[in-house]
């Protein structure tokens, strides 16, 4: 196996949530892996942070939502305008992924807004339900997480063989330990502290303790709402994973390089 393989770079949009803040956009994150760009949610105004990343909107070839709750997905609307504009005429096809949902969601948007409707390239929507699927020649392996009905986690596989797992909003169930196993990145909704915990989120504490049994790589740390503020929410979850935890910022990223070749 050739050590010369591309890294699956995977950079935080917003580390933020549905209550503003001046520092973090609500939810989204820039995957890159050769010639594929995907997006994992596109929360309102997550599409500045793409410009900041040096990226025009015509880069986007695919976006993964893991649900419908506004500040995940408000984005979609925003980049389905822009894509109207005659300069990105004859693009690429643009896919979007989701719950069974999307569809009634996109239509209802375009039933608002009639100038979402694509002009001069193709709209795929591809719903999907827990397995794995195609993205771009990349394995994404969805999984039904506790949050909405319509709540997927994502398991992204990079050509290269590193994988990079988010959660979306999640309550803490079983099936976050098979996403994050032995990933090289967990993006863990960790949207309230221990002290302060919130209804269909999770707690560092927690994220930490899926991160354990995961065994995965580098447990980032995500969605923050205010009550987090004052906490030490590295401390807590390390608490329970000796790992690597890391707190999300807008703009970090990572270039991830497998460590354990060869898993599936
Ligand atoms: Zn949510
Ligand atoms: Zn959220």
């Amino acid at each position: 196996m050739s050590l010369a393989r591309d890294a699956l770079r995977v950079t935080v949009l917003g580390s933020g949530t549905a209550v503003p803040s001046a520092e973090r956009f609500p939810a989204g994150h820039l995957l890159q892996d050769g010639d594929s760009t995907l997006c994992v949610d596109l929360g309102p105004g997550v599409l500045r942070r793409l410009a900041a990343c040096g990226l025009d909107l015509d880069a986007v070839d695919a976006v993964l939502l893991t649900h419908f709750h506004t500040d995940h997905c408000a984005d979609v609307a925003a980049l389905l305008f822009g894509l109207r504009s005659p300069r990105y005429a004859g693009r690429e096809p643009l896919h979007l992924f989701g719950a069974p949902g999307l569809r009634t969601l996109i239509a209802n948007l375009t039933q608002a807004w009639p100038w979402l409707a694509p002009r001069d390239y193709e709209l795929h929507l591809h719903e999907i339900g827990p397995g794995s699927h195609d993205v771009l020649g990349l394995r994404v392996d969805a999984f039904a997480i506790e949050h909405t009905k319509e709540s997927l986690g994502y398991r992204v596989h990079g050509g290269g063989g590193a994988i990079a797992a988010f959660s979306g909003d999640a309550v803490l169930c079983d099936n976050l330990v098979p996403l994050a196993r032995d990933s090289d990145l967990f993006v863990c909704d960790s949207a309230f502290p221990s002290a302060a915990p919130g209804p269909g989120h999770m707690t560092p504490s927690e994220a930490g303790r899926v991160a354990a049994r995961a065994g995965c790589r580098i447990l980032l740390l995500t969605h923050f709402y205010p009550e987090c503020d004052g906490h030490d929410l590295l401390a807590e979850a390390r608490r329970e994973f000796d790992g690597d935890v890391r707190m999300a910022q807008d703009l970090l990223s990572f270039r991830l390089h497998p460590a354990k070749p060869g898993r599936s």
